[in-house]
C-alpha cells in the first residue's frame, strides 16, 4: 500500500515542475501531498470497520469514508486539495454530495483493492469511498478500476488479464504505451484523461520504479497518477528498492506513518 504514497512523493515536484524526462532525478523538496493524506484517510475508515457491506448499507458506509475524509483534511490542509474538495471538506453542517469527476477518487482506491477480497466487495466499497465527493460515472469508473487492478495483481493475475478486465468492465482503451502518448499528453486531473494512462503506466513497466517513473514522465498529474501506478504495481511486483523506501520514509509524518503500518500489517499489504 506505501507504493501509492511513495509515488505520490516522487511525483510531487513534477506536478508543478512537469518533466518528460525518464531518468528525472528523486528531488528533495519531495514531500506527500493530498493523495497520500486520502489514501490513508481510506485505510483508517476500513481499519475501523472493515466489514463487508450490501448494496443498502452502501450509504451509511459512504459517510463513514466521507467523515474520515473531513478528519483527515483537517489535519493536514495544504497538502495542495483540489478547490472543489476544499470546498466540501470546509463545510461545517451537514454532509454535501458533490458530483467531481475529477481523479480524487481514484488517487486514494488502493487500500480498497488490499482490504477485500471479492470483485463484487471491492466495486462496492469503491463507489461507497466515492459517494459524497466525487458522485459521479466518470469518477466512480475510474476508482473502482483502481481498486480492481490492485485485486488482481495481488492475486497473481497477469497484466493481460487486467488489461482485459479493465477494458471489458470500464470501456477503456489500455492498448497503448507510454511512449506512445508521451509527445501529446499535458496536464488534465479528469478522471477519464489521467487514470487509464496511469494504469498502463503500470501495465508498460517491468518493476515498481519503472511504473512510477513511465506515470511521472508524462507530464501530466504526477503525483496522482505515479500513487495509482506505484500502489498497483507495488500490489503486482511485490517489492519496491530499498533506496526509494529510505528515500520516501523520512518524508512522512507520523500519523500517516502509523496508520499506514497497521493498514499494512493487517491487511498483509507489503509493508516492510
Ligand atoms: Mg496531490
Amino acid at each position: 500500500m506505501l507504493g501509492a504514497v511513495y509515488g505520490d512523493i516522487i511525483g510531487s515536484y513534477y506536478e508543478v515542475h512537469c518533466t518528460k524526462d525518464y531518468n528525472f532525478p528523486l528531488r528533495k523538496e519531495s514531500t506527500f501531498t493530498d493523495d497520500s493524506v486520502m489514501t490513508i484517510a481510506v485505510c483508517r475508515t476500513i481499519l475501523d470497520n472493515g466489514e463487508n457491506i450490501t448494496r443498502k448499507q452502501l450509504k451509511k458506509r459512504a459517510y463513514e469514508y466521507a467523515v474520515r475524509y473531513k478528519q483527515y483534511y483537517s489535519y493536514f490542509r495544504n497538502a495542495g486539495y483540489g478547490q472543489m474538495f476544499i470546498k466540501w471538506a470546509e463545510e461545517r453542517n451537514s454532509m454535501k454530495v458533490q458530483k467531481s469527476y475529477g481523479n480524487g477518487g481514484a488517487m486514494r482506491a488502493i487500500p480498497i483493492g488490499y482490504a477485500y477480497d471479492s470483485e463484487e466487495q471491492v466495486l462496492l466499497q469503491a463507489k461507497a469511498s466515492c459517494y459524497y465527493t466525487h458522485n459521479c460515472k466518470e469518477a466512480v469508473h475510474g476508482t473502482q478500476a483502481v481498486a480492481m487492478a490492485v485485486l488482481m495483481a495481488r492475486n497473481g493475475e497477469t497484466k493481460n488479464s487486467i488489461r482485459e478486465y479493465l477494458t471489458k468492465k470500464f470501456r477503456y482503451d489500455l492498448d497503448y504505451t507510454i511512449e506512445d502518448i508521451k509527445p501529446g499528453y499535458s496536464f488534465d486531473s479528469s478522471t477519464n484523461y489521467s487514470i487509464p494512462p496511469a494504469i498502463v503506466a503500470f501495465l508498460d513497466s517491468h518493476d515498481y520504479e519503472s511504473a512510477v517513473r513511465n506515470a511521472v514522465s508524462l507530464g501530466g498529474d504526477a503525483d496522482t497518477m505515479a500513487c495509482v501506478a506505484g500502489g498497483i504495481a507495488e500490489a503486482f511486483y511485490k517489492d519496491i528498492p530499498e533506496h526509494i523506501k529510505n528515500f520516501c520514509w523520512l518524508k512522512l509524518d507520523y500519523t500517516i506513518k502509523s496508520t499506514a503500518i497497521e493498514f499494512c500489517r493487517k491487511y498483509n499489504a507489503n509493508y516492510s
